[in-house]
Parts: C-alpha cells; sequence; structure tokens
C-alpha cells in the first residue's frame, strides 16, 4: 500500500473535521502535510498535535503569531505560515499527492485551482470553485492530469452510478439524465407566510446534515441545490435539461443517474459526510468510513416529489444562471454569498436573499469567461451590487 500525503484545507470546518476523522482511521495509508484555517488557532492546534503536519496555515499574521506561540511549548516540527499565497504553496508542494479542498466560498477558489494546475489528486468539496470557475478549472484538471474526485454527496453518488472511466458524454455512455437528490431543507413544509421571518438559527437547523452555516442557510433557500446543478454540469457535461432535482426528504438516496434502458442506478448510505470522503480518500479501493451499516427497515419509507419553484426562487435562479453561462453562475454565487453572510447578521430577512441576486443579475452583464481575470472581475462586480441591494433592504 502506498502512504498518501494529503493537505486538508479548511481542516477546522465541517468537512475537515470529518476528513481528519477518516484519516484518523487509517494512518497506515494517509500522512497530513499540511492543515490549514481561517482563524480557529486553538482548534487547528489539537489538529496539529494530532496529526503533526508539515505545515500549519493560517489566514492573518496574528493568529499565526498565536499558534507559532502554541506550538513553541511542544516537539512539534510543523511550521506556521500565513495568507493566501501559502494556502496554494501546500497545495501544489512536490511532497503532497491529494488536496482536500473544503474552504468554504469563493476563497477556496485559488488554492483548488493551485492544486489542479499541480496534477494532484483533487477531493472537491468546495462547490464555489466550480461555479465560479468551472470552465477554468475544468481545463487546468484536464491539462494536468489531476484525479478529481467529488466529495459533494450528490455528486459522489452520481460518480459511483456512472460507468467507471466516464469520459464526459453522456449519450454515447446511454445516460438519458441525472437525478440530483435534495432534502428540501429545514423549510420544506414551513407556511410561506412564515418565511419572512425565519431566523438564521432555525435555516441552519437542517433535518438530516449538520454543516456549516452557510452552506446550512443555502439548503433551507435550495439555493445549495442550485450550486449543486452547475456543479453536476461541469463535473459530467451534463446541460441544465440533463439535471433534474428530486426532492427526497430522508437523504437516504444520494442521487440517481437514469440510463436508456430504463435503468436507474442510485447511491444509497446513512447522511454522513464520511462516505464519500472516504471513498474520495481511498478510490478506487473501498476503506471503513466510521459510518453505521444502513438500516433500511429503519428507513422503511423514501418519498419523491418534484421541487417547489414557487417556494425556492434560488433554484430557479441558478438554472437562470446555469442557462446565461459566461460569468452568470459566479456573479449568482457572489450575490449569494453576500446575501447569505448579511442574513446570518440578521441585516436582510431570508426572503431578501432572492432578491439580492435576482437584482444583481437583472443589472450586470454577462460576458464569456476567457480567464480568471473574467471570473474575478464579475465576482467583485456582483458583490458590490449586491452589498448596495443589502443596504437598500436593510431599512
Ligand atoms: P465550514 O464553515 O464548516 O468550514 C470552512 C473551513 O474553511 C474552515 O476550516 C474555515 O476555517 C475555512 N475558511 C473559511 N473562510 C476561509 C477563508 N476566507 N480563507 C481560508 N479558509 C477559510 O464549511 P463546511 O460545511 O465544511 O463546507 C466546506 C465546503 O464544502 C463548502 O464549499 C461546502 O459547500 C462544501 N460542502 C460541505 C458539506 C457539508 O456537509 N458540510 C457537504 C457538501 C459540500
Ligand atoms: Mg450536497
Amino acid at each position: 500500500m502506498v502512504m498518501q500525503s494529503i493537505t486538508v484545507l479548511g481542516s477546522t470546518g465541517s468537512i475537515g473535521t470529518s476528513t481528519l476523522d477518516v484519516i484518523a482511521r487509517h494512518r497506515d495509508r494517509f500522512s497530513v502535510f499540511a492543515l490549514t484555517a481561517n482563524s480557529q488557532v486553538e482548534l487547528l492546534f489539537r489538529q496539529c498535535v494530532e496529526f503533526k503536519p508539515r505545515f500549519a496555515v493560517l489566514l492573518d499574521e496574528p493568529s499565526a503569531a498565536r499558534l507559532r506561540e502554541l506550538l513553541a511549548e511542544t516537539d512539534l516540527a510543523t511550521e506556521v505560515l500565513c495568507g493566501v499565497a501559502a494556502l496554494e504553496q501546500v497545495s501544489r508542494a512536490s511532497e503532497v499527492d491529494a488536496v482536500m479542498a473544503a474552504i468554504v466560498g469563493a476563497a477556496g477558489l485559488p488554492p483548488t485551482l493551485a492544486a489542479a494546475r499541480a496534477g494532484k489528486k483533487i477531493l472537491l468539496a468546495n462547490k464555489e470553485t466550480l461555479v465560479l470557475a468551472g470552465n477554468v478549472f475544468m481545463e487546468a484538471v484536464r491539462a494536468s492530469g489531476s484525479p478529481l474526485l467529488p466529495i459533494d454527496s450528490e455528486h459522489n453518488a452520481i460518480f459511483q452510478a456512472l460507468p467507471r472511466g466516464y469520459d464526459g458524454d453522456l449519450k454515447q455512455n446511454g445516460v438519458s439524465k441525472i437525478l440530483l437528490t435534495a432534502s428540501g431543507g429545514p423549510f420544506r413544509n414551513t407556511p410561506l407566510s412564515e418565511l419572512q421571518h425565519v431566523t438564521p438559527d432555525q435555516a441552519c437547523a437542517h433535518p438530516n446534515w449538520s454543516m456549516g452555516r452557510k452552506i446550512s442557510v443555502d439548503s433551507a433557500s435550495m439555493m445549495n441545490k442550485g450550486l449543486e446543478v452547475i456543479e453536476a454540469h461541469w463535473l459530467f457535461n451534463a446541460s441544465a435539461d440533463d439535471i433534474q432535482v428530486v426532492v427526497h426528504p430522508q437523504s437516504v438516496i444520494h442521487s440517481l443517474v437514469q440510463y436508456v434502458d430504463g435503468s436507474v442506478m442510485a447511491q444509497l448510505g446513512n447522511p454522513d459526510m464520511r462516505t464519500p470522503i472516504a471513498y474520495g480518500l481511498s478510490y478506487p479501493e473501498r476503506i471503513d468510513a466510521g459510518v453505521a451499516a444502513l438500516d433500511l427497515f429503519k428507513v422503511a419509507t423514501m418519498n419523491f416529489v418534484a421541487p417547489d419553484f414557487d417556494r425556492f426562487p434560488c433554484l430557479s435562479l441558478a438554472y437562470q444562471a446555469l442557462r446565461a453561462a459566461g460569468t452568470a453562475p459566479g456573479m449568482l454565487n457572489a450575490a449569494n454569498e453576500v446575501a447569505v453572510a448579511a442574513f446570518l447578521d440578521e441585516r436582510i430577512a431570508f426572503l431578501d436573499i432572492p432578491r439580492v441576486i435576482a437584482a444583481v443579475l437583472d443589472e450586470l452583464p454577462v460576458v464569456d469567461v476567457c480567464g480568471l481575470d473574467d471570473v474575478l472581475a464579475a465576482d467583485a462586480a456582483a458583490r458590490r451590487v449586491a452589498a448596495e441591494r443589502v443596504v437598500a433592504l436593510q431599512r
């Protein structure tokens, strides 16, 4: 067995800690090259003690200095770096075999792209990378030959249900549709009149999954599913019409692939991200993920309904952005990040989130994406317009 050396970007988050949980079960297979976090010094320090990485990266210098102090009292050789350039450095370092991309938001793009350009195996949890810069990122993956393993549970399920070595041609492989499942989030049955007043904590109380706050809000608005439609477009070369969202409240089927002969392949499991993480880490082998076996008798019933686009305008906006192509998905993502942050700060209401996004998509022109500069310019413009809308809605 060949040891794999792993960089975990965003190691203190929900996906990051689950990744380290799987790694801890298989010390004979995986070693940790670098751990990175925004500013959670204490947790990052504890992770350094447990996994003894060569590097630890924090975003700002005061946090890095504090981590250096803590490490000075140990006999660890972990070197502390800081800033965005350091994230890229530990993603492309020659010693690294695989990079877990688990930073939240557009901030995850630069180091994930650096890993792709360096030909690393990429475990992609950061869906924003694809939404923002799908063509730039996929081109880098193709050019370098990076193995790309989707970690988002739905995309991991689709990856498993497609033929091994799928080459990006749905038709040639006899696929008629990708069926992307969605739980419908905590507000699936909330009366529409109450949605205006829901709080951040209510939005973050997901019925099936425990996740970071940003993606939890996205699940409540179903923007998460919208971003996942765009993610599936890039990963599997599927058009908007090839991807059908299916609301499945139990979150047992993580997605399905429908074939022209009438077969439908699905991947099932308990809602625990350690399953797709373990699959990505050990692919094409299977390893224990610490996840309990699925008890079908306990599940007993599974339901499926069509998504309600009136209740969840964010889902329509995402399809609209995917069809508009170019910089539209990136602007959708940027506007959503600004709106969700404002909602979590209680500056705008839950139903204002799609209003902010729609205003941004209405106001800004869509241009073709030829390179990263186009992506970053559109992202910045969308953030500016979204921030203005937030202020206008705030009163
Ligand atoms: P989280 O908020 O729990 O963790 C985010 C991590 O990124 C933390 O380690 C944080 O320190 C770091 N970080 C935050 N901002 C940063 C910045 N500006 N620069 C550098 N590092 C920064 O988020 P999460 O729920 O683990 O989600 C991570 C990614 O995985 C997201 O893109 C999300 O969409 C995706 N994802 C998560 C889940 C899940 O179950 N949590 C499922 C599917 C996909
Ligand atoms: Mg998902």
